[in-house]
């Protein structure tokens, strides 16, 4: 064997493992897909701004350790996420909190405002929430599920709320303050310089090779190394033996404008079904509070994302975790146990799951120790 370890993907689970694998003397070989390293959390450059190209990264955690961890390998500003949502005309502070109530209703303290969520709560007679929408409607009332959360989730997931499990929207967060911070989490910010230098770092010591695609050659790549660490999609390991997992796609469109700032946010999410994209991201909204120098940049960098339906050859975005497909997925990982017992699946794509990125990290520690 010429190598202790393959990483297949080179994102941020594979950046942990290789960092932790290089210290203790492996020698690690990574492949990946792309052109780049640092999978979705990829920051690019245009017009002098840190693009988010694969949709706006915001790192959050509760975990003293896990950012202590990520802050070896940048230093971090002080973002806070406090994204907008636009429905037709009016505009809405997000998460919910007293400025959306307060706009929504022109109420001006918290019992006024509880009382107007319960009274709508009250008239829907919710018991058991069977979907989406029973759920968003027992949790906050009709006015703020039609108008913030319906046409944004049915565009995001490409079904009707009637259709979707309730269990998606179980933690959303309500709150009788005036606070904006989308997130509760003590700890988050942007990484000043964007992410792809945090992945440099962590692959730091590795042979990286890019334009690589595992399937073009997954005979000699499974002969190189004792051990194999798969992040791309498990179904498609087993050339979809069992079934093809069901993904959600996005399509993103970046453009730049002659303009300083667009729309004053890093982020607007717009709630209306008639608009066919999600959200509009202004990049450099990113780097507030950090660079001023961003902010003073005469050019913007936007991009209009847009929810898709996932079909092989697309990127897969957001596994879709309902009961069809996470039993599928527990096929799939027997599977593995069973022939394939030197490969450790890991990430969103080989766990078949949504992880933030403070999450994979945990995962990736756990399993860089197994390894
Ligand atoms: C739109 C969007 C927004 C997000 N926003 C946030 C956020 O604000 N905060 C947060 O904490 N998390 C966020 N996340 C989640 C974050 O992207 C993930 O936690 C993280 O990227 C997962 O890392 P990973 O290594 O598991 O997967 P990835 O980053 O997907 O890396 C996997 C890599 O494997 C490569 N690959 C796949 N198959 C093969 C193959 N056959 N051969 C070679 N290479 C292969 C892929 O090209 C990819 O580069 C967001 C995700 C999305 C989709």
């Amino acid at each position: 064997m010429k190598y202790d370890l393959l990483l297949v993907g080179a994102g941020l689970y594979s950046g942990v493992i290789a960092n932790k694998a290089v210290k203790s003397g492996k020698k690690v070989l990574v492949i990946e897909r792309r052109d780049h390293i640092a999978g979705n959390m990829y920051t690019g450059k245009v017009e002098n701004i840190n693009v988010h190209v694969y949709g706006p990264h915001i790192f959050h955690t509760s975990d003293r350790n896990v950012w202590n961890y990520i802050n070896q390998f940048a230093d971090f500003n002080r973002f806070t996420n406090t994204p907008v949502a636009r429905y037709k005309d009016e505009i809405y502070n997000l998460p919910f909190n007293m400025n959306t109530f307060s706009r929504m209703w022109g109420v001006k303290t918290p019992d006024e405002a509880r009382a107007k969520i319960d009274e709508q709560i009250k008239a829907a007679g919710i018991t058991e929430p069977r979907n989406l929408e029973e759920q968003a409607i027992s949790l906050v009332g009709s006015d703020i599920y039609e108008k913030l959360i319906k046409g944004y989730t049915e565009k995001q997931w490409g079904r009707k709320c009637t259709e979707l499990p309730a269990f998606i929207i179980k933690r959303l967060p309500v709150r009788f303050v005036y606070d904006d911070n989308y997130f509760n989490d003590p700890y988050q910010g942007i990484p000043i310089g964007g992410y792809t230098a945090i992945a440099e770092k962590m692959f730091d010591g590795a042979e990286i090779k890019l334009n690589t695609d595992y399937f073009s050659d997954r005979k000699s790549f499974d002969e190189c190394a004792d051990k194999i660490v798969f992040t791309g999609m498990i179904d498609e390991f087993f050339d979809y033996e069992l079934g093809e997992l069901e993904y959600r796609s996005l399509r993103f469109e970046t453009e730049v404008l002659d303009k300083e700032n667009y729309q004053g946010s890093a982020i607007v999410n717009y709630t209306e079904a008639s608009v066919p994209y999600t959200r509009v991201i202004e990049h450099k909204h990113f780097e507030f509070g950090c660079s001023q120098q961003a902010v003073k940049n005469p050019k913007t960098v936007i991009t209009h994302e847009y929810p898709a339906t996932w079909k092989r050859g697309d990127e897969p975005y957001y596994p879709m975790n309902d009961e069809k497909n996470n039993s599928l997925y527990l096929e799939y990982t027997k599977l593995a146990q069973a022939k394939r017992p030197n490969v450790i699946f890991g990430g969103r794509l080989g766990k078949y799951k949504y992880l933030d990125m403070d999450k994979v990290i945990i995962e990736a520690l756990a399993d860089a120790e197994r390894i």
